[in-house]
């Protein structure tokens, strides 16, 4: 069974990319502002090839540096996943004034499929971090100080389970 990468663009969409590409000082141009749109209607990471299905007329090169542009501006980020292959996710969590959150939620990857979900939404991955910090002090002593906390289930999807 094919699972379609995208849901149904909602119309609200391309407005939210044009809006968040005029905050973030980068310039808004029709490819970052169509890819970003994308990306912010997709239920899941997409890696290059599958961005590039939808954008059959963008050369390679240009979508790779679109890419690399949004990353670069914490509009989308990418996750790296086990089979070496970057996956792009616009993620909808609230950016903090000029720190793009970066990887502070969690990330949900299939072990069969190798798709990779981003566990927004939920304060969980907050609250594990926490403790996390809380344990690296209590384990090597209070000089030591976490910066980045990634936190990745591995396991089956939904589809993948059910065959
Ligand atoms: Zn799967
Ligand atoms: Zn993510």
């Amino acid at each position: 069974m094919k699972i379609p990468a995208t849901q149904p663009v909602k119309v609200a969409l391309p407005k939210l990319a044009n809006n968040l590409l005029e905050t973030s000082g980068i310039r808004n141009t029709d490819a970052r502002r169509n890819v970003l749109t994308m990306l912010l209607g997709a239920n899941r990471a997409l890696t290059h090839l599958e961005v590039q299905e939808d954008f059959p007329s963008m050369d390679r090169v240009t979508l790779y540096r679109t890419l690399d542009c949004l990353t670069e501006a914490g509009l989308i980020h990418k996750i790296s996943g086990d089979d070496r292959v970057f996956r792009y996710s616009a993620s909808h969590e609230v950016h903090t004034q000029g720190a793009p959150q970066q990887h502070q939620h969690g990330h949900f990857k299939c072990t069969r499929c190798t798709r990779v979900f981003c566990l927004t939404g939920t304060e969980a991955p907050l609250a594990l971090q926490k403790q996390l910090q809380h344990s690296l002090q209590a384990t090597l002593g209070n000089g030591f100080q976490s910066h980045e906390i990634e936190l990745t289930i591995k396991g089956w999807c939904a589809s993948c389970a059910q065959t």
